[in-house]
């Protein structure tokens, strides 16, 4: 949808709340498809927004897909490093933390599992999986990922897609009845429902309300003066433990509906202190010179 199409069904949500000074995102359904590239919709508003405030991109995956999915079409959509300077990423529910360093984007910290810890979490996943009987056998890549920071089970494998996701689970039930049986066996992890298919381990305490208080002192934003926008607010949800914590948030369903809310929430923002995105020059093809007859 064009900006001016998202201007006409904007309907009007912004009523007069405070002026955040840092605009937080979950990813997958929130600003993209999951695991998709942002729309080029999704990305100019993105950028808009940078030219105002401060913004984080908070999520499940892990870094490589915050550079696929995120930075690729930031930097495609003319993300300039005075730009990338407001931008704070957080992988792996802020269990780690990257902020533009000059020539890139560099790893600030990194809070990895013991082994003993990751060994626990990938053993009771796979048992109490077999003993509900949600084990699939046919999947898209492997169903148990090591993070480092994060253990990930992916019922149908990590690269499924989203169809048969959505298919797999369209309750719930499956994942919460997954969540339930391991949690015990884990009291010293953190057992979540991360995305359709998905249940992510990680240390006690380190969810997206873990990123989001350390966000606060990196940033050096309260986090009254925060807005969160996410896809999974509900009880259980992935999202929900920031709107616990007592962040201001807006609930959302899919990517289309953010691009809708941050079109009407631009205009209350600040105006721009930064100049606007300059679209990288196409590349031209190489001139061969011709050879003199
Ligand atoms: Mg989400």
């Amino acid at each position: 949808m064009s900006r001016d199409d998202a201007a006409r069904a904007y309907s009007g949500r912004v009523t007069a709340a405070p002026v955040p000074s840092l605009v937080a995102f979950d990813l997958d359904d929130t600003l993209a498809p999951s695991k998709s590239p942002l729309p080029d919709a999704v990305a100019d508003l993105l950028l808009e927004l940078l030219r105002r405030v401060q913004v984080c991109v908070i999520s499940g995956g892990q870094y490589g897909q915050f550079r696929t999915q995120v930075l690729d079409r930031l930097e495609a959509r003319g993300l300039t490093p005075e730009l990338a300077e407001r931008l704070h990423l957080m992988p792996t529910c802020g269990t780690t933390y990257y902020r533009w360093a000059g020539h890139g984007f560099d790893q600030v910290y990194a809070h990895t599992l013991t082994a003993a810890e990751r060994d626990a979490a990938l053993a009771a996943l796979e048992t109490e999986a077999m003993r509900l009987g949600l084990w699939e056998t046919e999947t898209w890549g492997p169903v148990l990922e090591d993070r480092g920071t994060q253990i990930t089970f992916s019922a149908l494998g990590q690269a499924a897609p989203v169809e048969a996701k959505t298919a797999w689970d369209p309750t719930g039930e499956r994942k919460a009845a997954l969540r339930d049986a391991v949690a015990p066996l884990l009291p010293d992890l953190e057992v979540r429902s991360g995305g359709s298919t998905s249940i992510d381990v990680t240390r006690k305490g380190v969810d997206k309300a873990y990123g989001m208080t350390e966000l606060a002192s990196l940033a050096g934003v309260a986090l009254d003066d925060m807005l969160f926008v996410g896809d999974r607010l509900d009880e259980g949800g992935n999202d929900r433990p920031v709107l616990d914590l007592g962040v201001r948030c807006h609930a959302v369903e899919g990517w289309e509906d953010t691009a809708d809310y941050l079109t009407g929430l631009l205009p209350t923002l600040p105006e721009p202190t930064l100049p606007e995105p300059t679209l990288p020059e196409p590349t031209l093809p190489a001139v061969t010179p011709s050879a003199p007859a």
